[in-house]
């Protein structure tokens, strides 16, 4: 009867509607065209909807800081075509040569691109639990990718970071002094922040979304990520963000739509326990002020059963 219960609220999810939000960029496999942030820092926003053949998984920010001594670029993307394709963007505003690529984390969209940076033997930075990460499930990773991106998959292998770090790396390269920090456990294994301290600008990773739903996977402990967000990231004091998904804005957007959001559920979870509420119950719990996010019809409900499993034994 419970499992009943649980495949019904799993499968109940109507089409994602933010799928329908057409490709802004035909003529590249990037899903968008990058944009300069703020003076020499760009990024290309990726969908804020599931990977799909039609965004290529292009469904997270790819950026790129042109230091004037090099390019610094943030995330391989989820396939070697993106990186490839994101190339041809950088070589397009500057003749500097790519010197490192960083990724935000181990998942697919991060680092399956970095195939294509290998290949142009370009140094490859990661944070060692995303490493391990890559090296423990990146074939399995990789053939989830093939299975949405069919042809588009081509090229894409299993690259592993050249470079690893535990909790910060200084990088001058250029005009840029570039912070690359682990501030804590977040939203999965390594996730990293690439800090400008002179410019007050973030390149955030998965601590921050914006415009969607945050995902909370089974690796994912909600309690910690608030912590993290509340002791190291609000301490950078950040002016501009660019959060992991989602357009670049500012420390209150984000704030609200990522780190209130997570205390929000853990306060709507904690009610329905108190309730004495069981799972099947969980996923129902009311999460109508998000409603409007992206991806909540993905999320939502698998959202309130991770933090009702993680809550259940606090
Ligand atoms: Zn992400």
């Amino acid at each position: 009867m419970r499992a009943a219960v649980l495949i019904a609220a799993l499968v109940a999810c109507p089409a994602a509607a933010d799928e329908d939000i057409a490709d802004q960029y035909p003529g590249s496999p990037l899903y968008s065209k990058p944009v300069e942030v703020i003076p020499h820092v760009w990024s290309a926003i990726g969908a804020t909807a599931p990977p799909t053949y039609e965004n290529s998984g292009h469904n997270n920010n790819l950026s790129f800081i042109v230091t004037g001594d090099g390019v610094v670029v943030v995330n391989g993307g989820a396939a070697y075509i993106l990186a490839e394709a994101l190339h041809k963007e950088i070589r397009a505003v500057t003749d500097e040569p790519v010197r490192l690529v960083i990724d935000e984390n181990g998942q697919g969209h991060a680092m399956l691109g970095n195939s294509y940076w290998a290949e142009q033997g370009v140094p490859i930075l990661a944070h060692v639990d995303a490493a391990t990460e890559i090296e423990a499930h990146g074939h399995e990773i990789l053939e989830s990718m093939k299975r949405y991106n069919r042809d588009k998959a081509e090229g894409t292998f299993v690259a592993l970071p050249t470079e690893t770090f535990e909790e910060a790396r200084a990088i001058e390269m250029g005009g840029f002094r570039i912070q690359v920090l682990h501030l804590g456990p977040a939203h999965g294994p390594g996730d990293i922040q690439v800090w400008l301290p002179e410019q007050s600008l973030v390149i955030a990773g998965d601590m921050a979304f914006h415009e969607r739903m945050p995902p909370i996977f089974a690796d994912t402990i909600v309690k910690d990520w608030i912590e993290t967000w509340d002791t190291g990231f609000e301490a950078l004091n950040a002016t501009y963000v660019i959060p992991g998904h989602g357009h670049p804005t500012n420390m209150d957007q984000v704030r609200r739509y990522t780190r209130d959001y997570l205390v929000f559920l853990r306060e709507r979870i904690a009610e329905h326990l108190d309730a004495g509420g069981d799972l099947a119950g969980a996923y129902y719990v009311d999460q109508s002020p998000y409603a409007h996010l992206d991806t909540f019809d993905e999320l939502a409900t698998k959202n309130a059963g991770r933090v009702f499993e993680q809550m259940e034994w606090e």
